[in-house]
């Protein structure tokens, strides 16, 4: 029986021996990364003066301020879908706590008011604009008002901010939610209505010469064949709205269907 139960143990040490020299080669080689960096992506939509009012998809600049002082003091690095994208194909690496900001649907106030909190801080952030929405010049309004295509290549130009798709006009639930399939289209109908509407977008950004490499789905919804539809289109990252912390590995596929976190403007930051 005793010489059972020390076969028994040496077993087990030499299980557990096995295990932690697995580790310690593994990150001798220089894999300690290999299991991916986490990457919390927060969303953000309009940004307005604190004298208005904030809700589900507003969020007062003073507290835009706070939130992007307590990412620097939590040791946060923001990071672009350009320096993602970068990382997966081992062009570059990543910071040690990355952490993405988005701002929806190309409202005004993320040039009139986050951006230049941005730039102060030497943070970043993507800026997805809606092709329709974009507004000539003169029709601006403030706040509230869509941004011009001469708005977003001077953000883009800034470098604080890298403009991404969110459709040329799929802003809306009647026919489809965002960029679901209709029941009736087959896998070649729907992409090719998904590839009409991403080339229109393309079409209007060209004149300012911007080719966006990142897709946020409106209202995150989408089909199964989306992803792959973008990527035939020259994306290499979407985001939807599912709240949940992203691994981003070396793999070009963990780019696609990125999960993001709602900034609430009535709730408490983190979110
Ligand atoms: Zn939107």
């Amino acid at each position: 029986m005793k010489k059972r139960i020390f076969v028994f143990f040496t077993f087990i040490l030499f299980g557990v021996f096995l295990f932690c020299g697995a580790e310690v080669s593994a990150s001798a080689l220089g894999e300690s990364g290999s299991d991916g960096v986490e990457l919390p992506v927060i969303m953000y939509h309009a940004v307005v003066p604190d004298k208005y009012s904030a809700d589900a998809y507003t969020v007062k600049i003073s507290d835009f301020i706070s939130d992007l002082e307590y990412i620097r003091q939590s040791g946060y690095t923001t990071v672009l879908p350009r320096d993602l994208i970068a990382y997966v194909r081992g062009e570059r690496d990543l910071p040690e706590k990355p952490i993405m900001l988005t701002f929806d649907d190309g409202f005004c106030g993320v040039k009139d008011l986050a951006m230049p909190e941005l730039i102060k801080r030497n943070q970043c952030a993507a800026v997805a604009v809606v092709g329709r929405y974009l507004r000539d010049e003169n029709e601006r309004k403030v706040v509230y008002g869509y941004l011009s295509l001469d708005e977003c290549k001077q953000m883009q130009d800034g470098g604080a901010i890298e403009i991404i798709s969110h459709s040329y006009d799929l802003h809306k639930l009647k026919p489809r939610k965002g960029a679901c399939r209709l029941w009736r289209e087959t896998d070649e109908t729907y992409a090719e209505f998904l590839k009409n509407d991403t080339a229109k977008l393309q079409a209007e950004l060209d004149k300012i010469g911007i080719r966006p490499t990142a897709y946020a789905y409106p209202f995150g919804a989408f089909d199964k064949t989306s992803n792959a539809v973008l990527r035939e289109c020259g994306y290499s990252l979407t985001l939807t709205c599912r709240e949940k912390i992203n691994v981003i590995t070396r793999d070009e596929e963990c780019l696609f269907s990125l999960g993001r976190f709602n900034r609430h403007g009535r709730k408490k930051f983190p979110v």
